[in-house]
């Protein structure tokens, strides 16, 4: 089978491979606790699929506008404006099926042969495979448990070159949890002042998830706007990873450009989905307040069980919601307690590789279960721990 040269250079996400282990082994008969899975375990709120069947029943089956419906595009301007404290139009939103496609349309965009991106690690694995994939130089991040997590403002200004074509930021951030404090984003908008040429990735889709300070955006420099693009969604909100509907504000020079990359990608994100879309903006949002409050306990209950297990330390994540405790004491490679934990214990998580280099010595829990099945798996972990290592 002869392929690209490109495709050898495309990763992937090992969640996905993890999940299709654990399914495997429920089928076997095992009981398994899911606590790999980057996606929130509640409902989409009632009112959005009503909004979303209701959509489907009055026609909304057809193609829609490359960039988005206009009522979706407007609430959307809305919401980023009034979230964020800054003016927003309609014509600066692409909505896309997920928040992925604003990644891989932007890089596709503005990434080619001989040129580096700089992009945290550990990190959301998509960032480092599109890179490679693009034939662009990967440059990491390091973001460094001693730091909290968060990225290193004068390291990152070591790491910028002439030929940095893309600067990739997540706050709140997968996997580490980590924030950006108001103080990190003037420090990081200076920094990239020197970079005309640069363009700014913000990965915002965890921005309503947060448990301590509030979310701070590079949105509100006006001077780099113009080379910013903000990426943001339903998925992680709303309970919405199935219905895969993202968006993307940015400079509407550039919105011509990921449109027509909308366009021969996909069309358009489906119409019924979009007008759930404006119901989940403009709705109540009483079922994202009750699902945070849900988050916020059992972020205490993992952090406090996983730094009760011999071996393991946990810091307190910020944001999202996932834990991201440091295991280098129990003496194996992350990839190894990854599997051991699956097989030995029913608990799926995720190796700290799975998210670069950079997370070795660490492992992913996603608290995206209750808290009943988060101290099961605790106890199970500490039980093997204490028998096997
Ligand atoms: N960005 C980050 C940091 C993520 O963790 C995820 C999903 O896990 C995404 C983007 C993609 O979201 P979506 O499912 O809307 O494509």
């Amino acid at each position: 089978m002869k392929l690209a040269a490109r495709m050898a250079k495309l990763g992937t996400e090992t969640a996905f491979e993890v999940l299709a282990r654990a399914k495997q082994l429920e089928r076997e008969g095992r009981n398994i606790i899911h606590l790999q899975i980057g996606e929130p375990d509640f409902d989409t709120p009632k009112n959005v699929v009503e909004a979303g069947a209701k959509a489907l029943r009055d026609g909304f089956t057809h193609y829609g506008p490359a960039p988005g419906l206009p009522e979706l595009r407007e609430a959307v301007a809305e919401q980023v404006a009034r979230s964020r404290g800054v003016d927003v139009s309609p014509e600066e939103v692409v909505v896309v099926p997920g928040g992925k496609p604003i990644m891989f349309f932007l890089m596709l965009a503005v990434l080619e042969d001989g040129c580096e991106a700089a992009y945290p690690n550990p990190g959301f694995p998509i960032y480092e495979s599109m890179i490679n994939c693009l034939g662009a130089r990967a440059v990491p991040i390091p973001l460094r448990e001693e730091n909290d997590f968060a990225l290193d403002v004068d390291e990152l200004a070591g790491l910028l070159t002439d030929k940095t074509r893309l600067l990739i930021l997540n706050s709140p951030s997968n996997p580490c949890g980590g924030v950006l404090s108001k103080d990190d984003i003037d420090r990081i908008a200076a920094v990239v002042r020197d970079y005309p040429d640069l363009w700014i990735l913000s990965d915002e889709i965890y921005s309503r998830i947060i448990y301590e300070g509030e979310h701070h955006s590079l949105i509100t420099h006006p001077d780099l706007r113009e080379r910013l693009v903000v990426l943001d969604g339903f998925s992680k909100t709303y309970a919405m990873t199935g219905w895969r509907m993202g968006y993307g504000v940015m400079n509407p020079k550039l919105v011509e450009h990921i449109t027509r990359l909308q366009v021969n990608a996909t069309s358009c994100t489906a119409s019924f989905t979009q007008v759930a879309g404006v119901e989940a903006l403009r709705g109540p949002q009483d079922a994202v307040e009750e699902m945070l409050r849900q988050f916020r306990e059992r972020r205490s209950v993992i952090v406090e069980g996983l730094n009760a297990l011999p071996g393991v330390t946990c810091r307190m994540p910020k944001g999202a919601f996932y834990a991201f405790p440091n295991v280098k004491e129990l003496g194996r490679p992350s990839k190894e307690l990854e599997t051991m934990f699956l097989e030995k214990a029913g608990v799926a998580c995720l190796t700290g590789t799975s998210f670069g280099a950079h997370g070795e010595g660490y492992l992913r829990f996603s608290y995206a279960n209750s808290v009943e099945n988060i101290r099961e798996a605790l106890g199970r972990i500490h039980e093997l721990i204490e028998s096997e290592l």
